[in-house]
């Protein structure tokens, strides 16, 4: 073809086909519809193989990003996922919500060319066509005995990607291990949290049920602190306990008329139409009750998936982002707010709300906001907003969503005798292992470092897994 006549280095990204933003707003669908094999190939051959392969470095879990590109380029496809998966347990997940911008794509050397190989659309190509073209194989692993003969049973407390990825470990080494999670679905935020739009849950589904095939037990409904608490656990006979439970608090404005209704946090509202299906009421049990005009508060990931959604449902006219600072600072994923933008979510930058209004039966009718501009870098390394004074005005809405972050949950660790937390309520883990302060419980994801990423969550759980096997070889030998 005349297009490998280019030298690699000069050929462009291969473009990832998407949803049209017109049409994509009156469904739930997945926005990308990701590589097929031929564009795969051809972006896989953009790989220039190089000796030092950075973008293994960028990876949180080091996956072989060289190898796996090279067997796509000569067609191996079940050569390249294999690869992954020594590394990484979900790649039909990150592939899709990883942020490679930071990561691996952001050391690959091609990134000089302004055209980094797109390692996350090949990853994920690679697990959809597993998914696609191989059964999913069930090994039938032998289970380990402890000194008494029983079965070893570990206590995973949260099915997000931490305890799944910690349970899949330990299930493959012999061991078993129970997860017990509060919700009536595993997944964590991985289900309830990011959209159907950008994660078909089928696909976390489809990673639960193998895990279940292969030996690990879900107990849903049952929150760790409250059903049972980490002594009930060790006197039911569990030998290790891992606390996964995330960081699901979520943070507010602190301004008046925040308790009027029609103010939801970003958690409620993002569960209430991701987990109940809220979407479908009265179909489905569970109402959100959004009007006209929606606004959410701030500009991450979770503000982002919030008002792609308002602009989704039935009846919404107007979904708006409210960010004090500018566009340069928002700290969602590039790739989420130009889609945003695409969809028509409206953004009022510089801007700060400081007083929710009502009507006479308490429902919100509007946001008095101030305008703000931008002064000297404070702590965080970003320029401090200012209020410009007397720059008041208000935006007439139905809905208002606070997505300002999340910190940990203190149902599970205010109840832990002995259990050290840091000063913002996470609890205290060694980095290497991600052991507690308690002998034979480990932690690991957001609810010790706050809010952060899947890979890094899934990071942890297979490090304290591996932790988690040495103690229990050494208590049981
Ligand atoms: P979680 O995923 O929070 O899972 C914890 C689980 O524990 C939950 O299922 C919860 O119900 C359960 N639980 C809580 N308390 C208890 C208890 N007491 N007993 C039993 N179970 C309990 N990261 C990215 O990398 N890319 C993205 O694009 C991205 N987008 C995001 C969008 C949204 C809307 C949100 C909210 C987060 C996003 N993140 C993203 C962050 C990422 O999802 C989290 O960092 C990651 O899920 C943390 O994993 P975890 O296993 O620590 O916790
Ligand atoms: Fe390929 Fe980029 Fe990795 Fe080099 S750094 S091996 S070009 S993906």
């Amino acid at each position: 073809m005349e297009e490998n006549k280019i030298p690699k280095a000069k050929r462009p990204r291969v473009a990832v086909r998407q949803q049209e933003p017109q049409i994509r707003v009156n469904n739930f669908n997945e926005v990308p519809f990701g590589y097929n094999e031929e564009e795969a190939v051809a972006e896989a051959e953009r790989c220039i193989q190089c000796k030092n392969p950075t973008c293994i470095l960028g990876c949180p879990v080091n996956i072989n990003i060289k190898e796996f590109i090279r067997r796509i380029a000569v067609r191996d496809f079940k050569g390249a996922i294999d690869t992954i998966k020594n590394d990484n347990s979900l790649p039909a997940v990150c592939g899709r919500v990883c942020p490679q911008e930071e990561q691996c794509e952001s050391t690959c050397v091609m990134l000089k060319t302004k055209n980094p190989i797109n390692i996350g659309s090949l990853e994920r190509f690679a697990a959809d066509w597993e998914a696609a073209n191989l059964k999913q194989e069930a090994t039938v692993i032998t289970k380990r005995l402890g000194r008494d003969g029983k079965l070893i049973k570990i206590a995973v407390a949260g099915a997000g990607p931490a305890g799944l990825t910690l349970a899949g470990d330990l299930v493959k080494m012999g061991y078993s291990p129970v997860v017990f999670e509060a919700m009536h679905i595993a997944g964590g935020v991985l289900v309830y949290g990011i959209p159907e739009f950008r994660l078909p849950k089928a696909i976390v589904q489809r990673e639960v049920d193998y895990l279940q095939k292969i030996g690990v037990e879900f107990q849903l409904n049952v929150v760790i602190g409250k059903s049972y608490t980490i002594d009930d656990l060790k006197k039911q006979g569990f030998k290790a306990v891992f606390i996964g439970v995330g960081a699901g608090t979520p943070m507010f404005l602190g301004i008046p008329g925040e308790n009027l209704k029609g103010v939801y946090s970003a958690n409620e509202y993002l569960t209430r139409i991701n987990a109940m299906k809220g979407y479908l009421f009265p179909e489905y049990d569970t109402p959100v009750r959004v009007g006209k005009k929606v606004a959410v508060v701030g500009a991450g990931n979770v503000a982002m998936d919030s008002a792609r959604w308002s602009k989704r449902l039935p009846g919404v006219e107007e979904s708006h982002i409210i960010y004090r600072r500018s566009d340069a600072e928002m700290p969602a994923r590039k790739e989420e707010i130009e889609r945003a933008h695409e969809e028509g979510v409206i953004f009022n930058l510089l801007t700060n709300p400081v007083e929710v209004l009502g009507d006479e039966n308490g429902w919100v009718k509007g946001i008095k906001c101030i305008k703000m501009e931008l002064g000297e870098p404070d702590s965080s390394g970003r320029r401090k907003p200012i209020p410009v004074p007397g720059s008041e005005f208000v935006i007439e809405l139905d809905t208002i969503i606070p997505a300002l972050g999340t910190k940990a949950n203190k149902l599970l660790t205010s109840d832990v005798p002995g259990l050290k937390l840091t000063k913002w309520g996470n609890i205290e883990v060694d980095p290497e292992t991600g052991a507690t302060s308690i002998p034979g419980v480990y932690a690991g994801g957001d609810i010790t470092t706050g809010s952060a990423t899947v890979i890094a969550a899934m990071g942890a759980g297979r490090k304290s897994a591996k932790a988690i096997a040495k103690y229990l070889e050494e208590l049981e030998s």
